[in-house]
């Protein structure tokens, strides 16, 4: 097996275009397990770890642009504040060790159902950079980008640059069940964010279907039932009715994690209890201000 080491993000791309079944490395924590169980036998192995440019985040024009190299450690640590959705997310990937090396690229790369990025990412609207030598730069929202079980939009000559995402500008929430608090696959997860400006709420859902995916109806039924205004009470009934449509958006399977009727049981109760959450940081951002 060859193991290509491109320095510059254009070398990446040559590479990649050259040979598709280059099977790219970030930080290696689902693609060393994969070789080790052999699991996968690409032809080559292609390192991104020497693009110094990808493990790099930046502001541009008032959205966060995250390089696909950047780890779960340093988004807690430089980015919770400004996305504390997929910060909550990332502080319940592996153990620390798996959060220094493993990054969202590499999450956003396996495009497992269970991915705990991707729920965050979801609700808050990110976007996909992906890019080839051949076409250049291509921007795929998050909703679009997961298309089966493990599986993503990305062509064979593609590489994930990074993810763009606006600051959060509500209160966001991740919430995870698992059958102990570290080192575990979500039996299923589901991420809320409000966009109190746009009087909108955004939300996902993990292991709970063949890919992440978000309740659309869910969203639209409770962006209407929101006293955005009076930032009034939630009323229990709404809570209810949200539990019940995220619970409708999902497709869980039985497996060895849990049930299908217990997945979706469990999604109702974590789609109450983070809008609960996240409604209540609203009304009292609110009291404060005023
Ligand atoms: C012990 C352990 C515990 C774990 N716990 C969790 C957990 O709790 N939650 C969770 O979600 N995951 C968990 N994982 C899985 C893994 O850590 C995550 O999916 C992580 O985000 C992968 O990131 P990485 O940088 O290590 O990716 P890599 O292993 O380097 O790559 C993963 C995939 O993405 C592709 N890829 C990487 N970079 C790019 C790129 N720039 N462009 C295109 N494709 C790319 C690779 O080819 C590969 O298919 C765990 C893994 C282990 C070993």
């Amino acid at each position: 097996m060859d193991f290509l080491r491109p320095a510059t993000w254009d070398e990446a791309l040559a590479a990649k275009a050259e040979l598709p079944g280059a099977l790219p490395v970030q930080g290696g924590t689902d693609v060393m397990v994969e070789i080790n169980f052999a699991a996968r036998r690409p032809e080559a192995l292609l390192d991104l770890t020497r693009i110094g440019a990808l493990a790099d985040w930046d502001t541009v024009d008032g959205r966060l642009r995250v390089g696909a190299g950047v780890t779960y450690a340093r988004l807690i640590a430089e980015l919770g504040g400004r996305l504390p959705g997929l910060a909550q997310a990332s502080r319940t990937v592996g153990s620390p060790q798996i959060r220094n090396r493993g990054t969202v690229g590499g999450n956003l790369g396996a495009a497992s159902p269970a991915g705990d990025g991707h729920p965050p990412l979801l609700a808050g609207d990110a976007v996909v950079e992906a890019e080839s030598a051949a076409r250049g730069v291509r921007m795929i929202p998050a909703a679009e980008f997961f298309t089966g079980v493990k599986r993503n939009a990305l062509a064979p000559d593609e590489l994930i640059r990074a993810f763009w995402t606006a600051p959060a500008s509500g209160p966001q929430y991740f919430a995870k069940i698992g059958t102990r608090n570290a080192m575990v696959i979500a039996v299923c997860s589901f991420a809320i964010a409000l966009h109190p400006a746009e009087r909108r709420v955004g939300t996902g859902l993990g292991s709970a279907a063949p890919t992440p995916r978000r309740a659309p109806e869910a969203e639209e039924f409770i962006a209407a039932e929101l006293d955005w205004d009076g930032r009034g009470p939630l009323s229990e009934p709404a809570r209810r009715r949200f539990g019940e449509l995220v619970a409708a958006a999902s497709a869980p399977i039985d497996d060895v994690r849990g049930t299908g009727a217990y997945r979706a049981h469990a999604l109702a109760v974590l789609a109450r209890r983070t809008l609960a959450w996240a409604w209540n940081d609203h009304r009292k951002e609110a009291r404060r201000c005023a």
